[in-house]
């Protein structure tokens, strides 16, 4: 009998095995794939996610950075100088964080939880709290019947490739490029590595699947030779709950990525220390597993507010995006507010501050 089992070992699962050994938890951590694995994603570590790691005191492989980011919008491109973005590998980057936990590590792919038991194809695991932080597709939610990502709207896709070129300063987000090829709402982004970049582009489920020849064109277009392209769904703006029982959700598993850019790391981290600091609380200070959900509802609320206020935007981004009047006049100061969130100098309520009611 574990303390804790952790189902998935992304930023979301590594980190709560972190956090859970250094409150002295045992716990162990199940995923299908053995580590350190491929997961498709753009590898950004925006400020506040970067800020957030070095809080905890976790190390973690950077591969590139930016500190321009130029947005191309609406016909119009603007540049933005700010702290910049830290590009990673997440097969490194996922392993690293697991490495530092610790943990014991079982490779099984989970088909669900039944009464606090996490049933796999090899084997069942018993935990007093269980970690469900088994991303987009979560089993784990499923299986506790909080969510199934195809019912809800706010899910994505998006494809990446690592492609061989030159190394920039510059991190583009085009917005353009979507829409003229597709008639969408999406971007694609061009993120520097040493020696080439991660390329990729991301638009709503359904509207537009044949992102992959995109992704290759637009590499090439931006004067990359792509590698393999690959997809992976995205579960956006807190479509779930966070649990049930003695089951608690981290990171995608539980829809928590900005529905307005696909950020998704910052709220992975952040929600798996939180679940396992819930953990912690329940089992050790008040001697009671029912009250893990309790305790990680109240200290994940200011993240799923957050989320919740993206699926908003993001619904009006597609309204208006595309209108070229609202790029030229809201532009730049639209960009400098988003800037402030993405680097964890505002929330998005100062973006809403003007329509919120008081
Ligand atoms: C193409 C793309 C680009 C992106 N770019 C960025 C970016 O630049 N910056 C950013 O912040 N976010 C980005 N995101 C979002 C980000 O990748 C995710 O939000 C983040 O990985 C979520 O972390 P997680 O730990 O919750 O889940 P995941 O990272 O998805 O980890 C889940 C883990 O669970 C395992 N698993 C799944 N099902 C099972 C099962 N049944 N049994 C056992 N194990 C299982 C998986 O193998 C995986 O290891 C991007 C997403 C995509 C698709």
């Amino acid at each position: 009998m574990y303390d804790v089992v952790i189902v998935g070992a992304g930023p979301a699962g590594s980190t709560a095995a972190l956090v859970a050994a250094r409150l002295g938890l045992k716990a162990a951590v199940i995923d299908r794939l053995q580590p350190p694995r491929e997961k498709p994603c753009g590898g950004g570590l925006t400020p506040r996610t970067w800020k957030l790691l070095n809080r905890l005191g976790v190390e973690y492989p950077v591969y590139g950075s930016c500190q321009n980011i130029e947005t191309r919008a609406a016909g119009y491109r603007y540049v933005l100088r700010k702290e910049p973005i830290l590009i990673t590998r997440r097969p490194e980057f996922d392993y690293a964080i697991l490495r530092q936990s610790n943990a014991e590590f079982i490779k099984d792919h989970v088909l669900g939880v039944e009464g606090g038991r996490v049933l796999g194809r090899a084997g069942e695991y018993q935990g007093r709290v269980v970690i469900g932080a088994d991303g987009a597709t979560s089993a784990v939610a499923r299986s506790i019947g909080v969510v199934n990502y195809r019912q809800h709207k706010s899910h994505a896709i998006a494809y990446m490739t690592i492609a061989r070129g030159p190394t920039t300063d510059t991190c583009v987000i085009d917005f353009d490029a979507v829409v003229r090829k597709t008639g969408r709402a999406g971007y694609a982004w061009v993120f520097p590595l040493e020696g080439g970049a991660n390329v990729g582009a991301g638009v709503g489920w359904g509207s537009w699947l044949d992102l992959r020849s995109f992704v290759v064109e637009y590499a090439e277009g931006a004067g990359y030779k792509p590698g393999p392209v690959l997809g992976h769904p995205l579960s956006l703006g807190y479509t779930a709950g966070l649990g049930r029982g003695n089951v608690l959700l981290a990171g995608e598993a539980a829809g928590l990525v900005d529905a307005t850019t696909g950020e998704g790391i910052y709220y992975a981290v952040s929600t798996g220390a939180a679940a396992a600091t819930a953990a912690y609380v329940a089992l050790k200070i008040y001697g009671n597993e029912k009250r893990a959900l309790e305790i990680y509802r109240g200290l994940v609320e200011p993240y799923v507010q957050e989320v919740k206020k993206t699926r908003w935007l993001s619904r009006m981004a597609k309204t208006l995006g595309t209108m070229r009047w609202v790029a030229k006049l809201l532009g730049r100061r639209l960009l400098n507010l988003y800037s402030k969130v993405y680097t964890g100098e505002a929330t998005y309520s100062l973006l809403l501050k003007p329509v919120e009611r008081r």
